[in-house]
């Protein structure tokens, strides 16, 4: 009966879901059915550069018919990975989002980029890359045009399946971030074993900026090793203008939170790229 396993992160997550009590089988039963009649959502988050100048989107997996409103995406994203369904989930998120980047390019915004998180369990599936790759020669979007986030919190295992999979994407042409960075027992190490062109530090680093001396000397310190090795530094939960400068300051290149703007439904997405300032400005860093 037991889906959750014994995860050493995001145990505070799951001690939620054990919490919201009819979890498990019956839930994942329900996200299972959703995932195959297509009946999840992608919102799309903006990510905007140090002059707010807009460069592209995260897309975030919904799912808009959860048995209860406390299971949170990522409670449905690890569930989905305990009940093995995420590679499932994984593709049809991926398939989703690439749709979306192609009627980006064809409404004027191919400068846009496009982030996809992927988790490591997908990774660790043999055929990942060669998925992907069939799913890249079906739509006119170029590998360069996607950024796959891989969340560096999990537990990363030690598998050469993860390596030759991140190493074929690479050589794809995606671009590749190590999400929630900072969160893992063994970000830099990570940095050594991957190819990284992005990082994206952690909303718990980011979000007391403005009060945690320790966070900003450890945001200073990724963002020089980001500098050293040629690597983005993206900030997530930028939520007021103070933060975002602090972050800014302290060697941060993308910008990404309330601040500019929540997730946002598909439909809202050309609206928020046409209410740039300077339309012939985005995309353009
Ligand atoms: P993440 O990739 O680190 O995404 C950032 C999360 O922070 C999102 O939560 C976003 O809605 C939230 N957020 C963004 N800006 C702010 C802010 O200013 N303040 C605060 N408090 N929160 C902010 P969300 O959408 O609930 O997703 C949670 C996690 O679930 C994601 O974390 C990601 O790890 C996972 N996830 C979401 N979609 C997918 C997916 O399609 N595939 C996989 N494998 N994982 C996904
Ligand atoms: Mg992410
Ligand atoms: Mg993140
Ligand atoms: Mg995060």
């Amino acid at each position: 009966e037991v889906v959750l396993g014994n995860r050493p992160s995001k145990t505070s997550t799951i001690r939620r879901l054990d919490e919201v009590g009819s979890i498990s089988r019956r839930v994942l039963g329900l996200l299972r059915e959703d995932v195959r009649h297509g009946r999840l959502l992608l919102h799309y988050q903006p990510k905007h550069d140090c002059r707010d100048r807009l460069l592209g989107f995260e897309a975030l997996v919904r799912w808009p018919q959860a048995p209860h409103p406390s299971v949170s995406p990522a409670m449905a994203v690890i569930l989905a990975e305990e009940g093995r369904l995420i590679n499932e989930l994984g593709l049809w998120v991926f398939r989703q989002a690439l749709a979306f980047k192609a009627h980006l390019n064809q409404s004027g915004f191919a400068g846009l980029s496009l982030a996809i998180n992927v988790s490591p369990l997908q990774l660790a599936h043999g055929d990942f890359a060669e998925r992907i790759a069939r799913l890249m020669a079906e739509t006119p979007v170029q590998p360069a045009e996607i950024e796959i986030e891989i969340t560096e919190s999990q537990v990363m295992p030690d598998d050469p399946v993860i390596d030759s999979n991140i190493q074929a994407l690479g050589r794809m042409g995606f671009k590749l971030a190590m999400d929630d960075f900072g969160m893992g027992h063994t970000s830099l190490l990570h940095l050594r074993r991957f190819a990284i062109d992005v990082i994206k530090i952690d909303g718990s680093l980011t979000r007391d900026v403005l009060h945690s001396a320790t966070n900003g000397d450890i945001i200073r310190a990724i963002a020089a090793l980001g500098q050293a090795r040629d690597i983005a530094i993206v900030a997530e939960f930028v939520e007021t203008a103070a933060q975002k400068q602090a972050l800014a300051n302290l060697g941060c290149h993308v910008f990404q939170g309330y601040y500019y703007s929540p997730p946002l439904a598909e439909a809202d997405c050309l609206a928020y790229c046409r209410r740039q300032p300077d339309e012939a400005e985005v995309g353009a860093a």
